[in-house]
């Protein structure tokens, strides 16, 4: 397991790094707004976003 941020080798149960304090990404979570919003949330978020999409456009463009 490696830093995000510098590169450092970590221990597995490394919460943070120890030469920068960087958080370790270990559940692939993405801080937006405070919010933490993990990895299978973003691919409902981006499935939902896609179908309506799909749904939609077409009857705006005729
Ligand atoms: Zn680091």
């Amino acid at each position: 397991m490696k830093c995000t941020n510098c590169h450092k080798k970590l221990e597995n149960e490394a919460v943070w790094c120890t030469r920068c304090g960087m958080p370790v990404d270990r559940s692939r979570q993405v801080m937006i707004g405070g919010v933490r919003i993990s990895f299978p949330v973003w691919v409902v978020l981006i499935t939902l976003f896609c179908a309506f999409m799909i749904l939609w456009l077409p009857r705006t463009i005729h």
